[in-house]
C-alpha cells in the first residue's frame, strides 16, 4: 500500500472528525480555525472558535466589524497580530472578491497572515483541492519518516520536506489525507515519545527502523552567546588585595569583586582615582566565566603598590582582603579564581 493509502485507512478509524470547524466546512470556517490553532491548543481554541463564529458567521460580518470588537473576541488567545490580519484579510475579501473567499491558492497566499501551508490546508480541508501542507505536525512526521537532516527554518531542510509533502499528497481525498497527517503528528508521531507501534507508516519509517526517532526533527543550534571582555584589577601590596562590594543589581550583585576596566588604557586612571601609587603591572592568564546570556573573558591584572592608602576602608564598600587569612565575605565566582591566580603568582615570584 502507498504511504497515502496507509494514512487514509488509518484516518478512517483513528482520525479526529468532530471538531466544530470540521462541521459545515467552508474556506472561511476552516481559515478561522487554522489561524486560531497556529499557536494555541485545540481545547483552548474550541470555545473561542464557537464565540467567534456566532458573532461573525460570514467573512463579510467579520469585515464589517470594528477592530476593537474583533480583538475583544481574541482576548486571551494571544498573538494579536493574527486577529488583526484576519480582519484585514476579511476586508480584502469583502472589497476585492465580493465577499467570496478566493479559491485559487495564489490568491489565498496573497492574503495577510496566510502562508503556503495554511492556504493549502484551507483549500484542501474545505474544498478537497489537492495541495501539500507542512505545518509543525506534518514536518515532524516527514522529518522522521525520511530521517531528514537539518532543522526547521533552514532553507534546504524546509525545501526537502515540501518536496516530500508534494510528492505524497494524493490528487483525490486531499482533505482527508491532510487532516490525517495533522492528526498523525498530533496524536501518534508526537514530539516527546512517538507511538510507533500505533503508526500506519511505521514499516518504512527510517527513523523508526534505525531507532533514531529522538534525533528527528533536528534541533536548531543554539545561538552563540556574545563575548564580553573585562580587565579585573588586583591592587596588592603583596599581603593584601583591594576588593569592593558590587552593587545589588547586575551581575554578582552584592558580592565582593575587583575593580574593572573595559580597556587597558583606563587602568592608570582607576588607580589614580583610588589614590594608589602603582609600581608595576602584570597581566596574568585570562579565563572565561559564562553567564546565561554571555561569556565574560576576564583578564586579571596584578598591580603592585608599595603602600596602602588609609582612605580606603571597608566602611565604603571597599576592603583590603588578606591573602593569607582571607575574610568572611561573599565572593563573586570570578573572585575566587582571581585570588587563586594572585596567590600562585605571588608564590612564583
Ligand atoms: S513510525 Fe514512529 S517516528 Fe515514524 S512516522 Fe510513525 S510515529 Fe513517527
Amino acid at each position: 500500500m502507498s504511504f497515502s493509502s496507509l494514512v487514509l485507512s488509518w484516518f478512517k478509524d483513528q482520525g479526529r472528525k468532530h471538531f466544530p470547524w470540521q462541521q459545515n466546512k467552508t474556506p472561511y470556517r476552516v481559515w478561522i480555525s487554522e489561524i486560531m490553532l497556529q499557536q494555541t491548543q485545540v481545547a483552548t481554541v474550541i470555545p473561542y472558535y464557537q464565540r467567534f463564529m456566532k458573532s461573525f458567521p460570514t467573512v463579510v460580518d467579520l469585515a464589517n466589524a470594528d477592530e476593537d470588537t474583533v480583538l475583544h473576541h481574541w482576548t486571551g488567545l494571544g498573538y494579536y497580530a493574527r486577529a488583526r490580519n484576519l480582519h484585514k484579510a476579511a476586508k480584502i475579501i469583502r472589497d476585492e472578491y465580493d465577499g467570496e473567499f478566493p479559491q485559487d491558492i495564489e490568491s489565498v497566499i496573497a492574503l495577510p497572515g496566510i502562508g503556503r501551508s495554511t492556504a493549502g490546508a484551507i483549500l484542501s480541508l474545505s474544498l478537497n483541492q489537492s495541495h501539500p501542507i507542512l505545518d509543525g505536525n506534518v514536518k515532524r512526521v516527514l522529518a522522521r519518516y525520511y530521517t531528514q537532516p537539518g532543522y526547521s527554518g533552514q532553507s534546504q531542510y524546509d525545501k526537502a520536506l515540501w518536496e516530500h509533502s508534494e510528492m505524497l499528497t494524493p490528487l483525490k481525498q486531499a482533505a482527508d489525507y491532510n487532516q490525517a497527517m495533522m492528526d498523525l503528528g498530533a496524536t501518534v508521531c508526537t514530539r516527546g515519545k512517538p507511538r510507533c507501534e500505533a503508526c500506519p507508516v511505521a514499516k518504512d519509517c527510517k527513523a523508526q527502523r534505525s531507532g533514531t526517532t529522538d534525533e528527528y526533527p533536528g534541533k536548531k543550534p543554539k545561538k552563540d552567546k556574545p563575548i564580553k571582555r573585562t580587565y579585573m584589577l588586583m591592587f596588592t601590596d603583596g599581603e593584601q588585595v583591594l576588593m569592593y562590594k558590587r552593587p545589588q543589581s547586575g551581575i554578582w550583585g552584592g558580592l565582593w569583586s575587583f575593580y574593572e576596566a573595559e580597556q587597558p588604557e583606563q587602568i592608570t586612571d582607576i588607580g589614580k582615582n583610588l589614590g594608589l601609587e602603582v609600581d608595576s603591572q602584570e597581566i596574568l592568564d585570562e579565563f572565561r566565566h559564562t553567564f546565561s546570556h554571555f561569556h565574560l573573558d576576564i583578564v586579571p591584572v596584578k598591580l603592585q603598590i608599595h603602600k596602602q592608602p588609609t582612605i580606603i576602608n571597608d566602611h565604603q564598600g571597599q576592603l583590603w582582603y588578606h591573602l593569607q587569612h582571607g575574610a568572611d565575605i561573599g565572593l563573586a565566582a570570578s573572585s575566587k579564581t582571581l585570588l587563586a591566580k594572585l596567590t600562585t603568582s605571588k608564590e612564583s615570584t
